[in-house]
């Protein structure tokens, strides 16, 4: 019989962020009479960022930081999207800004996220923060979920030095940021996307496997290695649940240690962003 693989639970690391931040937030109101801040943007009706904007606003009101969901109507112009990003640039209240992406199409991302103040980009999305993170010259915002998924692998004491990863996906915000992140690990990283060729080939041979595309079931147990660690990014809802992109019940039949979905990744990324704001709110006291 195959023993179960490790879970990958990132709860408890949300809790330990939780705990540190919520701590660290009384520290800084004592200092400073006021408490730091999250803005989220979101342009549209798009109901899976409604919902997480609603998360992140629970979330930093339970550590007694601001939250402030902005919501702007789908028609909005290109005008009042930079515009609202340079009026939380301004707010002091504000100590991060998270834009959600998707956005309507007339306006464009990259406009967007170049308005960010580089000290206020909690998710490391701005050009200055994405060129320090690969020059290795800081200090940067590192975008929040490769970032909570290299400490998921800390906290569970998996190693990354010397090991063969694999990265699945190259968004400018989990794919090629995790690959730099675990270049910067000591791993040897690989990465794949929409052209490469038997992904198979590829993904059969990591010892971490790390997996953000967005297409639900697309890495089977069939296209793991035996005991590898298997990092499932993906967030998909089919029949109303929430799947990754890795099909998990075939995939823990090989894996070493597996992160679930719900619950493995996700709770990472929200530990990162506490984490990221409550640095902004620091730097930006200074
Ligand atoms: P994205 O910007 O759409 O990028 C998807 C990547 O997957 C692209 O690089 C694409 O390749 C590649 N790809 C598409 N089809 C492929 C295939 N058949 N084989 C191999 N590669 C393929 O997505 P993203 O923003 O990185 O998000 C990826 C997933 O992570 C989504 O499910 C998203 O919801 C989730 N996500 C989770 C968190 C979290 O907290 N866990 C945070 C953010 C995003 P090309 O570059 O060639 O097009």
């Amino acid at each position: 019989m195959i023993a179960a693989p490790l879970l990958l639970d990132g709860r408890p690391g949300l809790e330990q962020a939780r705990a540190e931040v919520s701590e660290a937030v009384r520290a800084f109101v004592a200092r400073h009479g006021r408490a730091p801040g999250i803005a989220v943007l979101r342009v549209g009706n798009d109901p899976a960022s409604d919902r997480y904007a609603r998360q992140i606003d629970r979330l930093f009101r339970s550590v007694g930081m601001g939250a402030r969901v902005v919501v702007l109507d789908e028609s909005a112009s290109p005008d009042a999207a930079l515009g609202e990003v340079r009026a939380l640039n301004a707010d002091a209240a504000v100590s991060g800004i998270l834009i959600q992406f998707p956005m309507p199409p007339h306006l464009s991302r990259d406009a967007v996220v170049d308005a960010v103040a580089p000290e206020k980009d909690v998710d490391g999305v701005h050009p200055l923060n994405l060129g320090r993170l690969l020059t290795g010259r800081g200090p940067t915002f590192i975008p929040a979920t490769p970032l909570g998924g290299i400490e998921l692998l800390r906290h569970y004491g998996c190693p990354m030095a010397r090991r063969y990863a694999v990265v699945v996906g190259r968004s400018e915000i989990v794919g090629k940021p995790l690959a730099l992140l675990l270049l910067q690990e000591q791993a040897t990283v690989t990465i794949c996307h929409s052209r490469t060729p038997d992904l198979a080939r590829f993904t059969r041979e990591a010892e971490i496997l790390a997996v953000a595309v967005g297409r639900p079931g697309l890495v089977r147990g069939d296209m793991v290695r035996e005991g590898a660690v298997v990092l499932d990014f993906g967030m998909n809802v089919v029949d109303g649940k929430l799947v990754g992109d890795v099909d998990y019940e075939s995939a823990r039949e090989r894996a070493g240690a597996i992160t679930p979905v719900p619950g493995g990744t996700g709770p990472m990324t929200n530990a990162t962003l506490l984490r990221n704001t409550l640095r902004a709110a620091e730097w930006l006291s200074r």
